[in-house]
């Protein structure tokens, strides 16, 4: 099953990765970093189909996914 890592603390709650995810699973969370952003997520990992365009969409390679 794939596995999606956000690293939190570089999030900058841009929110680019969240209509690009085709299954319409990563959404920004209730916590805040330590800069003070929202940060993104995935809920339901068990839906995620590893197409990695979160990752892609990310500024700033925040995202990792692992196949
Ligand atoms: S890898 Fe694809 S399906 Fe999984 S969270 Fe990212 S965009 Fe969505
Ligand atoms: S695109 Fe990257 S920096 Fe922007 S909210 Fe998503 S994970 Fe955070």
């Amino acid at each position: 099953m794939p596995k999606v890592e956000f690293d939190r603390e570089r999030c900058k709650g841009c929110e680019l990765c969240v209509p690009v995810c085709p299954k319409d699973i990563v959404l920004m969370d209730d916590v805040i970093n330590q800069k003070g952003y929202r940060v993104a997520t995935v809920r339901e990992m068990d839906k995620c189909i590893g197409c990695a365009m979160c990752a892609m969409m990310c500024p700033d390679t925040v995202i990792k996914v692992f196949k």
